[in-house]
């Protein structure tokens, strides 16, 4: 994404940004996996338990269609940075690619879904 965020606008700082953000949105799922592994990290036992989404709890806490508007709130009225643009972009494409790669249900994003559902899993079981 970073790629045409940089043919589009030119722009390399806003291209780097918005690769910053698209890889470390991901950073989360590591913390849901230290929370469900006791804070034993493998790297085989977290690609088995998050691809297989086997965690007790899911927080996701940056996969968060809350924080999304926000920032695009926080870009439109506090003067439009292309830095904020670059990260926005990045954030935007990665959530939505997720919400349509993964066995997510309609709200699994929203972090007030997660929430009420007391952070338990919120994706299609595969039974
Ligand atoms: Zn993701």
């Amino acid at each position: 994404m970073g790629g045409i965020v940089y043919l589009v606008s030119g722009d390399a700082a806003s291209a780097v940004a918005c690769c910053i953000a698209g890889i470390f949105l991901d950073l989360d799922h590591i913390i849901d996996y230290l929370y469900h592994s006791n804070f034993k990290f493998t790297v085989k036992g977290f690609f088995h338990t998050c691809e297989g989404y086997r965690l007790k709890r899911f927080f996701l806490f940056l996969h968060s269609y809350e924080i999304l508007i926000l920032l695009w709130l926080i870009f439109l009225l506090r003067g439009r940075d292309r830095i904020l643009l670059g990260v926005n972009i990045g954030y935007t494409a990665h959530l939505i690619t997720d919400q349509f790669a993964n066995a997510t249900l309609p709200f699994t994003y929203f972090f007030t879904f997660r929430l009420l559902k007391a952070f338990k899993n919120v994706f299609r079981q595969n039974s």
